[in-house]
């Protein structure tokens, strides 16, 4: 079993858990919810992902950097630039809080 990554919180770790395993690669999240019981470690210790199987350990690295890639994607899709004022607008909203603008189609 190889360590993979620290997850920062308990939601990119089901997340990680959900997408390795999804791609078959099989990892398990140590120190979770028994972080406070494991004899020793301090309790405030994050979640640990690890890989299984050692031999899945750089397929299971590519995968986390294209998880990385695809949720910086996605947050920054999350935000738009108005083109009338250049106001960032959130990614919920499809009018310009400033200028009233509607969200410019992207490309051309
Ligand atoms: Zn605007």
């Amino acid at each position: 079993m190889q360590r993979l990554y620290e997850p920062r919180d308990r939601i990119e770790a089901q997340l990680l858990y959900d997408f390795l395993n999804r791609h078959r690669v099989g990892v398990v999240i140590l120190g979770d919810y028994l972080s406070g019981a494991a004899g020793g470690l301090p309790v405030d210790i994050g979640p640990t992902l690890w890989v299984v199987e050692d031999a899945d350990l750089a397929r299971g690295r590519e995968l986390l950097g294209r998880f990385q890639a695809d949720a910086l994607r996605r947050s920054d899709a999350a935000t738009w630039h108005c083109a009338g004022c250049g106001e960032s607008v959130d990614g919920d909203f499809d009018l310009c809080w400033n200028c009233g603008q509607g969200r410019a189609e992207t490309g051309s």
